[in-house]
């Protein structure tokens, strides 16, 4: 069922088996990430808190999957939640991540993965800040981050390349 709804978005967005995350198989990925992103993303390992990347890291820009680059969280809703790992009280859009329930330390938790490639990500808890009372626990690891600097001199940098015709 889930094949089949992956395979007619494939047809419909045109994208191609070479260039689409979910055909890739895990020695591409083995391939393609660090061991730690391998483990995080392919495997739903977990960091150690406070020792990683983003977790006090608070530059404006974007979050990205490490996987397959597609946007994840902005720094705008990024917070410091104290818990050691990178805090985001929403995704960059709904679809931009699926949740899926996960029973593996024996209580219920929401384990949260990207909606491209099905790389995991991290959890979502219901302790967060207002508005949405929501607290993405996220692996530094399966993220990239872009800062605004860099957003906006790719933005300028396509728009005099391309936009000059
Ligand atoms: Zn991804």
């Amino acid at each position: 069922m889930k094949n089949t709804s992956i395979l007619a978005i494939c047809l419909l967005i045109g994208c191609t088996t070479a260039q689409d995350p979910m055909a890739m198989n895990e020695s591409d990925w083995k391939e393609k990430l660090t061991p730690e992103q391998y483990h995080i993303l392919r495997e739903a390992g977990t960091e150690a808190p406070f020792e990683n990347r983003f977790d006090r890291h608070f530059e404006e820009g974007e979050y990205s999957c490490a996987g397959c680059n597609a946007p994840l969280f902005r720094s705008a809703e990024k917070y410091n939640s104290g818990c050691g790992w990178p805090a985001f009280t929403m995704p960059w859009n709904e679809n931009a991540i699926t949740r899926h329930q996960d029973n593996s330390l024996g209580t219920l938790r929401i384990e949260v993965r990207c909606a491209k490639c099905d790389g995991h990500l991290g959890h979502v808890f219901t302790d967060g800040p207002p508005p949405t009372g929501n607290r993405f626990c996220i692996n530094s690891a399966a993220m990239n981050f872009t800062s605004s600097d860099e957003l906006n001199s790719t933005n300028s940098w396509a728009a005099a390349t391309f936009g000059s015709g």
